[in-house]
């Protein structure tokens, strides 16, 4: 069958994807993904939202088929509706209804047409345009804990995310390393002095904590912004915790190594909450010349190689997030669900 459209990633950013492609009757559509679980939002049932309620039904009722399905099944709304619409949520709340096959794209070509094909089984299929919603998972550190100091225990971000999972892996000797100022990592260090019993926590950052503040009709920091439970603690909390202690990395980036070998020596575990990277792509080509070098137009998603951009083909979502302007001026990427 060929088909009118390929969204690749059913994550948040995949699932609008294909809401907005059947109000648009672009199908049929083809929907691949490996697991079909609503992307990264699933791993973090016990990670408060950053996102209000309201956003998140604004979100998905932003399109006519949601509108439909939810005036049909209306559970996870209703769910939804009845938790206080300014506060923010789990996740499992709304994506546990969600399930459908498993694949995983391993290459696209452009020939006539886009031609995608799926690892494992070979399968090819043939449609007009293709949808990238592949999104993206926390950046490791580039240098190893090891070579600034002894060896030291990396614990993986969506562990750390975890205050159950973290519980069970941190004891009473240890002293954790938190590197970064973002809402991943002041949630980290909210669930080690609220749900283990480590020594003590360092916390190494770059940039001051930023709050995110709600103007008439739109939000000052959206994206880079801490916000939800996240911000409340971080205001109220973070300074009285006399077991963390906050250490600014200098300007200079060559600088950073000496204030890490002065402060992680007895330090036993590490976590870092320093930012996300894009997932790795399917071998993208054009007449099986494959592509080296792959941009997106940060203000409509269109997908560029080497020699121009490519047809029919588009990022979208967390992997090529789009570059938002407020009204006072300030740049930033929009990476949240309602953009
Ligand atoms: C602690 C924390 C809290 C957060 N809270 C919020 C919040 O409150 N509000 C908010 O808006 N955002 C929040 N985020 C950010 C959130 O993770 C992203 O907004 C969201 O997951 C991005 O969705 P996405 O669909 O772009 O990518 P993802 O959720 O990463 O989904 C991408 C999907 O594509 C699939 N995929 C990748 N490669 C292939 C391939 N080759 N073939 C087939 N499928 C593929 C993946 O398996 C995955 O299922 C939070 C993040 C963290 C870490």
């Amino acid at each position: 069958m060929r088909f009118k459209s390929a969204v690749i990633g059913a994550g948040p950013t995949g699932i609008c994807a294909v809401g907005h492609l059947l109000d648009l009757k672009l199908h049929p559509i083809l929907w691949i993904d490996p697991c079909f679980n609503s992307g990264r939002l699933s791993s973090y049932q016990n990670v408060p939202s950053n996102t209000k309620v309201k956003l998140f039904i604004e979100f998905a009722l932003n399109c006519n088929t949601f509108k439909e399905i939810a005036s049909q099944n209306d559970d996870v709304l209703n769910a939804l509706l009845a938790t206080d619409q300014d506060s923010g949520c789990y996740y499992d709340k709304r994506y546990k209804t969600i399930k459908t096959d498993k694949g995983n794209v391993r290459s696209m070509n452009l020939s006539e047409n886009w031609c995608i094909e799926i690892e494992g089984s070979g399968q090819k299929y043939y449609c007009d345009s293709a949808i990238l919603a592949t999104g993206s998972h926390p950046r490791e550190s580039r240098q190893s804990p090891s070579e600034t100091h002894h060896e030291i225990t990396s614990i993986h971000l969506d562990v750390a995310l975890d205050p159950e999972r973290l519980g069970q892996i941190i004891t009473e000797d240890d002293t954790v390393a938190v590197v970064g100022s973002s809402h991943s990592a002041i949630l980290v260090l909210k669930n080690l002095s609220q749900t283990t019993s480590c020594k003590s926590i360092l916390n190494f950052y770059r940039e001051e904590l930023k709050f995110a503040e709600y103007k008439d009709g739109w939000i000052l920091y959206d994206n880079t912004g801490l916000k939800g439970q996240a911000a409340t603690w971080a205001r109220n909390e973070l300074s009285k915790v006399q077991k963390i202690k906050r250490i600014k990395l200098p300007k200079e980036k060559n600088k950073e190594k000496e204030v890490y070998l002065a402060h992680l020596r007895g330090c036993t575990k590490i976590v870092y909450a320093i930012g996300f990277e894009r997932n790795p792509l399917p071998i993208i080509s054009v007449n099986d010349r494959v592509c080296r070098e792959i941009s997106y137009n940060p203000k409509n998603g269109q997908i560029s190689d080497e020699n121009g951009p490519l047809d029919n083909c588009f990022g979208f979502g967390i992997a090529f997030p789009e570059k938002t302007i407020d009204p006072m001026g300030n740049v930033e990427y929009a990476v949240g669900l309602f953009r």
